[in-house]
């Protein structure tokens, strides 16, 4: 695992996140391990943990953060927050991150793949006869190819950020 360069620690980065009340509380962690040893990402990848995400904030590792690809493996499941004896709001601060990291233009390609099919088509899979065909026959009814109402929501958003 590579080691962290306490020389890059950012104090305003640390100060920044303090402030937002939906993810102060970080600094309450007292390295239990819960977080990671629930977190089903750890168990596929042992380079995955939200253990050391939460430490690298503590000491203001901004960039190796926000650079780096590690953030988005976390699948949103939620189970290290509910689990944080300390309340450490570790999923929502992961969140956060990955919204600075967007900002950041720092994107793995699949994630901004996704992006780019949700504002071109407004879904992530396209419905095609085929899916239609295979719905009827259990009974579903048919979806539409495209979501116009979500791509039109999506782009007065995307519009308004950039
Ligand atoms: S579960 Fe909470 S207190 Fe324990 S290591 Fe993870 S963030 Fe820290
Ligand atoms: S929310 Fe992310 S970090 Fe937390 S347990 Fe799930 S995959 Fe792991």
């Amino acid at each position: 695992m590579k080691r962290v360069n306490l020389l890059e620690s950012d104090t305003d980065f640390i100060e920044e996140l303090d402030s937002a009340d939906f993810i102060g509380g970080f600094r309450d962690c007292f390295t239990c391990g819960t977080c990671t040893a629930g977190c089903p990402v750890h168990r596929a990848n042992e380079d995955y943990n939200p253990l050391r995400i939460i430490r690298m904030l503590v000491l203001g590792l901004k960039q190796e953060i926000l650079r780096g690809n590690i953030i988005w493996l976390c699948s949103d499941c939620y189970t290290c927050q509910e689990n944080c004896p300390m309340g450490v709001k570790i999923t929502d601060i992961i969140n956060h991150l990955k919204n600075l990291a967007t900002r950041e233009k720092n994107v793995p390609l699949g994630v901004s793949t996704q992006e780019k099919l949700l504002k071109d088509q407004g879904k992530i899979y396209i419905i095609d006869d085929f899916d239609n065909k295979k719905r009827a026959k259990v009974g579903l009814p048919s979806l539409p190819a495209m979501v116009e109402e979500a791509k039109a929501l999506l782009r007065q958003k995307w519009n308004r950020e950039t």
